[in-house]
Parts: C-alpha cells; structure tokens; sequence
C-alpha cells in the first residue's frame, strides 16, 4: 500500500511516498481503509524532531473510513463499519492500525470525512473549554489563532459554554471566519499589541484564561493579558516551543495558574473518549458546531499540507484525501 514516511527528521521535502506492506492487526487493533487523513500540528513536530518518533515513521495520527480487517479479541466492530481516531498508527496511507480503545464509529448522518476533519482539533477543544478550564457564562476567554483548527472549534465551544471570547488571527480573511464562529471581538496580533486588546476587552481587569496554541512568540503576552489568579493554558508550539521560566513569574504576574495539557491524557479511558467524541457528533448533527474544511490535498502532496499549515496560510481544518471521493 501507499504511504508517506519520513527516514530522517527536517522540512517538508523529508516527507517520501512508499509501497509498504499492509498491516495485519494485532489484539484488541482494528485496520481501516483511510477515506481521509487529518493534517496536525503534531505531524510537524514529528517531522521536524520536536517531538521524536522511530525512524523510519509513516507521519499522521488522524483518519476516518472503514474497517477492513479485525485482529484478535476485538469486539464491537466489525469489517464495513465506519470509524475514526485521533491515535492512528500511520494516517498518511491508503490502510492503517488502531486500537479500538481509540476507535470511535462515525454515526448516521455525518460524512466520513467530517468525521476526520472533526475528531483530534474537535476533541482538543472540548477538553480545552470543559475540563483544563471548564468555562462558565460570563468567563471571559482569549483564543488564539482563532481561525485555525483548534481554534474555530474552540471558539464555538467557549460560545456554546456562554463565554465571551477575544480571538486573534494574522489576517483580515482570518478575522471574519473568527467572528462567523462567534467571537465577540477579533484582534488582529500581527498588527495590534493583543495584551492591549485583552484589557480593552475586559475594562482593565485581564482576562480569565488564556488558550494559547502559538507558544513562544505570544506566552509573554498571554502572561500579562490575565487576570490576578487567571489560567495559563498553555496547549502548542505553532510559533516554537515556550522557553523555560521561573514559577516565580506565576507569583509576580497575579498568583496565575498555568498548565500544558495533552490530548492523550484527556481522551485515556474509552469511556472519556466515546464521551467527548460523543458530543461532538451531537453538537455537529444538531447545528450547534460547524468544521471548516479549510483545504484537502491529495496523499501525494502531503508535504505541500505541511508547507500551507507552517505557513500560516491555512484556516480551519487541513486534510489529506485518501481513498474514496479522491
Ligand atoms: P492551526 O490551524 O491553528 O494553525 C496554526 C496557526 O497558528 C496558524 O494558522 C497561525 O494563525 C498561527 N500562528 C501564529 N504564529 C505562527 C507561526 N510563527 N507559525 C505558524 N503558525 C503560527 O493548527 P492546529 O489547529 O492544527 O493546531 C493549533 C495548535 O494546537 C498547534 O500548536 C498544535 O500543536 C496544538 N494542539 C495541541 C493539542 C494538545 O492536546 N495539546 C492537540 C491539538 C493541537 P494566524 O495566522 O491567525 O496567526
């Protein structure tokens, strides 16, 4: 079968499409043919050595399509049935192997490859808004990159908790999808000091939290755009990785709270993830939350997806079409 691998980290050109052999699942593993793959940021970490893999590593953690064989011990699904993950061994490919722990079936009424451009930013942002800080009415949230995957899902989360939110994006295009997905106010951050913004948006006193997917070129910003005893919620590297700090800038700052969370850790029962993917297949039949398919590339341009997504040209979800509707 076809695939994308790197056998060396670095840039996009590392990415290579090759014959492998299909996989055979093993206990508790389905294999599903791969409709459409999800492009993450996650994929780029791995490319690029931030987040290191075994070489060679067939890229992407993010699929949807239908099972075509069943390993032992598996119950509950079956071949023919139409499923997703967000923990994928190998994405970028015609077959892949996951572990049903991981495996959500894709209901009645949501196309396959909604499904795919939904789960892993979809899951990211409900943990983000319900669980890392549960948002109540009248919390005020600064989202950033509010035009991005995570972030228009984000947005619209924070909105359906009753939050006010202050997005911020690179461009105008970005501002008006940002405030479609319901953002009370947009601050254009590569043209306006958002700290500035943030305390604009709330009369002086900083915001309540702050989800912040850009890393080192906004954490300082973030910092200081909070209230005393606010939330740091910390979740990407989109810029580069936040440098190390002292606690004591914690104390100094307002006595604020910070924390860098982890899907997997959100998503580690398959009670948790049937729960969050559940509701996000609610939210989406009932009209409550919308996905951006923001671009699709063929299997074979993979390494363009990834030059679009760093490039910061990209809005909403990015995916690589595989299989079927190619
Ligand atoms: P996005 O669609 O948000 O794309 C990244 C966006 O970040 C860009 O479009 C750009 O938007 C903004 N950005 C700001 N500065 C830079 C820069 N220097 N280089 C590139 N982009 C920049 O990507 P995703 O939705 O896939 O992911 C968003 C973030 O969330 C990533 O950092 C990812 O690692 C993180 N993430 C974390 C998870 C977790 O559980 N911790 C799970 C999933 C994702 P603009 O032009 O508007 O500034």
């Amino acid at each position: 079968m076809q695939a994308i691998r790197i056998h060396e980290t670095g840039g996009p050109e590392k990415l290579r499409q090759e014959e492998i052999p299909l996989p055979t699942p093993g206990a508790g593993e389905v294999r599903i043919r791969i409709e459409a793959a999800g492009i993450n940021y996650i994929d780029t970490y791995q490319r690029a050595g931030l987040y290191p893999v075994t070489l060679p590593h067939t890229l992407g953690s993010e699929a949807a399509g239908v099972v075509t064989a069943i390993g032992a011990g598996v119950e509950g699904f079956r071949v023919g049935d139409r499923v997703a993950s967000a923990k994928v061994a190998g994405a970028y490919a015609a077959e892949a192997l996951v572990a049903t722990a991981q495996l959500v079936r894709v209901p009645d009424g949501i196309e396959t490859r909604t499904a795919a451009a939904l789960l892993l930013q979809g899951m990211t942002a409900h943990y983000l808004a319900c669980d890392t800080f549960p948002l109540k009415s009248g919390d005020t949230a600064l989202v950033h990159a509010a035009a991005g995957g995570v972030g228009l899902l984000l947005v619209q989360i924070a909105k359906l908790r009753g939050a006010r939110v202050l997005g911020t994006v690179g461009t105008e295009e970005k501002a008006k999808l940002a405030r479609a997905a319901g953002a009370d106010e947009v601050c254009l951050y590569t043209k306006e000091d958002f700290t500035a913004a943030a305390r604009r948006f709330t009369s002086g006193r900083g915001v309540d939290v702050v989800y912040d997917s850009v890393g080192k070129d906004t954490f300082a910003g973030s910092i200081d755009s909070l209230r005393p005893r606010g939330t740091m919620v910390t979740f990407g590297n989109s810029s580069g990785p936040v440098p190390a700090f002292a606690p004591l800038l914690l104390s100094q700052k307002g006595s604020l709270f910070i924390t860098r969370p982890t899907l997997g850790h959100y998503t580690a029962t398959p009670e948790e993830l049937q729960a969050r993917a559940g509701e996000l297949f609610a939210w989406l039949k009932a009209g409550k939350l919308s996905v951006r398919i923001g671009a699709t590339f063929p299997l074979a341009q993979a390494a363009e997806a990834h030059r679009a997504l760093e490039g910061r040209k990209t809005t909403g979800k990015v995916l690589l079409v595989v299989g079927e509707g190619k």
